[in-house]
């Protein structure tokens, strides 16, 4: 993954993930989900696969056969890496980012 052309610089990484740590936290609170262990093996510790630069979608296959539709259907989200046992968990990015939108006009 190091190797990959597209990565930001580190600095900018750290900042990025620090503030999706931030958005995610707020939204944890905000809405009453606690964020503890990882369901495979319990540790707390996640890594944030996020890009500044680029978006992380999940891609939705919804065409006979398995072929991506045209636009590609897709919905853009957080995801974290246990740092233990590499599970993989994703949150709606639009759904995380209209909470914390509404929690502001509170
Ligand atoms: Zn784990």
């Amino acid at each position: 993954m190091e190797s990959m052309r597209w990565r930001a610089d580190p600095e900018r990484r750290r900042k990025h993930a620090e503030e999706v740590i931030a958005r995610l936290n707020r939204f944890f609170e905000l809405t009453g989900a606690e964020s503890s262990g990882c369901p495979v093996c319990g540790t707390e510790d996640w890594h944030i696969s996020d890009e500044p630069d680029f978006e992380a979608n999940l891609v939705l296959l919804t065409a006979p056969g398995g072929a991506l539709t045209q636009p590609i259907a897709h919905m853009p989200v957080y995801v974290l890496v246990c740092s233990k046992c590499a599970f993989v968990r994703m949150h709606a990015k639009s759904y995380v980012e209209h909470t914390l939108a509404e929690a502001r006009k509170r």
